[in-house]
């Protein structure tokens, strides 16, 4: 589960090796602190005219601690390196328009510093009508995608398309995307909309989750008690589920993060149930559910036993669709309840071997496409994120050589960690992200399978 390449290239005969043979160069990412700044250094906050989200951007990085620039320091000037530049695209209406974004980024792109963040703000092209803007506002997908593939040092581009009506509830998602806990998000389109749950604001943003209630599965090991541990740091009491063989360590995971635990195999026929006999009786109602719990069981599909193919599918996909089933019926889910599915890059590029995993992980998708609009009437949210190279004990089974390929085939040159991922759910469960509905954030570093 470590990474010895990248702890070669920082010793210096590693350095000097890597200049010679211009070997990748992965930068250690800068990652969450606390107490620590949000980024390191200002940021810079532009516009195109007749934008409409010049005040929320300022206003979201100001409350998150940053100190926000709006004009540009002249060429050729020395000062620090900036932390973020963000852009207001929501005024361009016409590819001539688009000019906007040249004039503001090319003369600042070398005064970005490492792990710094670079965000777009437009308007969902799908709602719009006029056909010379829905392609201006389309069109800003592939300048962030490239950009992404441009930023050296850690740093992340992305797209943030902000439904009209819903200026206001951009806040979690800046918070998120200008700080060190999207470290490993990079190159993606995220949509706020105005349909969801409400976009409440936290009392105490350093513990916005306080007084709620989360289910984790599969959270013994791995992504899942990474998630268990932030969520409890965000202030949830989080219930942490595995299958009883994994019982020891899952007590252990409970224990540390102040949640409780539950054996429960999620597959088997009475677990929905039992889980919301589990939830009722100690909780009353449940306010975030994780779909973390996924197995792989990988095979071509030419000598795959179909005991191989039906027990991905259960776990990774179908016992949770019943789970879901029971939660919203049964309204144990509290209203501005998250569900939060983990799908994975395999489910949108494909793997060998792994049709069973594969056809999981888009039904995953699937599942948050279907169910965003289930969940906005019920006044929930669903996303997912779709995770690429992970550091966990599932990716250090790989034979060395895929396993080399999975880790360095991204911008990052590097994998992920299990907390950038839980990050990335922590963000979906913040109640100020009512308005974060039908999406599928992949944690990939920019990953090239699938992009
Ligand atoms: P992991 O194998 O370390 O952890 C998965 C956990 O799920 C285990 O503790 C396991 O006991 C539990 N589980 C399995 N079947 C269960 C069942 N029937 N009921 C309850 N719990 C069950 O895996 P991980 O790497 O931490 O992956 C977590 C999730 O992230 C999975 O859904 C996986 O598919 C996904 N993912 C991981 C990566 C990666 O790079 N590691 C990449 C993409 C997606």
């Amino acid at each position: 589960m470590t990474d010895r390449y990248q702890q070669f290239t920082t010793s210096a005969a590693g350095k000097l090796l890597v200049k010679r043979l211009g070997l990748p160069e992965p930068t250690p990412l800068r990652r969450f602190k606390s107490g620590a700044p949000a980024l390191e250094g200002p940021v810079l906050v532009g516009g195109a005219p007749g934008g409409r989200l010049g005040d929320a951007i300022t206003t979201a990085a100001k409350a998150a601690g940053l100190e926000v620039q709006t004009s540009a320091p002249g060429e050729g000037s020395s000062g620090p390196k900036f932390g973020g530049f963000v852009f207001d695209a929501t005024g361009i209406k016409t590819p001539e328009q688009l000019r906007e974004l040249y004039d503001f980024y090319h003369p600042i792109m070398r005064k970005l510093g490492a792990s710094g963040r670079v965000v777009v703000l437009g308007t969902p092209p799908e709602t719009i009508e006029d056909p010379l803007e829905l392609v201006a506002q389309r069109a800003l997908e592939g300048f962030t995608r490239s950009v992404g593939k441009e930023l050296l040092r850690g740093s992340t581009a992305q797209l943030v398309y902000v439904a009209t009506g819903a200026e206001d509830k951009v806040e979690s998602t800046l918070r998120f995307l200008l700080s060190a806990k999207s470290a490993y998000v990079d190159a993606q389109v995220v949509r706020i909309g105005t349909h969801g749950g409400a976009a409440t604001e936290p009392e105490d943003w350093n513990a916005p989750l306080a007084g709620k209630v989360a289910l984790v599965t599969g959270a013994s090991r791995g992504i899942g008690e990474s998630m268990a541990e932030i969520l409890a740091r965000d202030g949830a009491h989080v219930i942490v589920l595995d299958i009883p063989a994994q019982g020891g360590d899952l007590a252990k995971v409970a224990n540390r993060v102040g949640g409780s635990s539950l054996q429960l195999d999620i597959t088997a026929a009475d677990a929905p149930q039992k889980l919301i006999e589990h939830i009722k009786t100690r909780h009353g109602g449940i306010d975030i559910v994780v779909h973390n719990a996924g197995i792989t069981r990988d095979k071509k599909l030419a000598n795959m036993k179909e005991g191989l193919w039906d027990s991905v599918i259960q776990v990774n996909l179908a016992s949770q669709l019943r789970v879901n089933d029971a939660l919203l019926k049964q309204k144990v889910l509290r209203p501005n309840g998250r569900i939060i599915g983990v799908s994975s890059i395999a489910g949108i590029a494909g793997n060998t071997g792994q049709s069973n995993y594969g056809t999981s992980k888009a039904g995953v998708i699937g599942m948050v496409d279907a169910f965003a609009p289930k969940l906005a009437e019920y006044g929930g949210t669903i996303n997912a994120v779709a995770p690429g190279f992970i550091e966990t004990q599932m990716t250090a089974a790989i034979p060395l050589f895929t396993r080399e390929g999975g880790r360095r085939l991204n911008s990052m040159m590097q994998g992920g960690l299990p907390v950038d991922v839980a990050e990335t759910v922590a963000w979906y469960a913040n109640p100020a992200s009512g308005a974060v509905n039908g999406n599928v954030v992949r944690v990939c570093g920019q990953s090239l399978l699938g992009a």
